[in-house]
């Protein structure tokens, strides 16, 4: 409504919005890389902790298990 929705306020972090990437319901953890060359960061891992999903603290991308698909179509705001 006022024109700073999350999609403006990543742009003004110099990052692109998040992107969401699908892991195996086994997964305890994920790691990221931040896709490797220019827009890369170190490799970390991050752990699920029971969540359905975990963010990259380096890019913010959205690590998902499909648990949390099925939760989010059921949950839609
Ligand atoms: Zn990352």
């Amino acid at each position: 409504m006022f024109g700073h929705d999350r999609a403006a306020r990543a742009r003004s972090y110099g990052v692109e919005p998040r992107e969401i990437v699908r892991v195996d319901e086994g997964e305890e953890t994920a790691s990221c890389n931040g896709g490797g060359g220019a827009l890369g960061h170190p490799l970390v891992y991050l752990c699920f902790e029971g969540k359905a999903s975990v963010d990259c603290y380096y890019c913010s991308c959205r690590f998902a298990k499909p648990g949390y698909f099925a939760g989010e179509r059921a949950t839609a705001e």
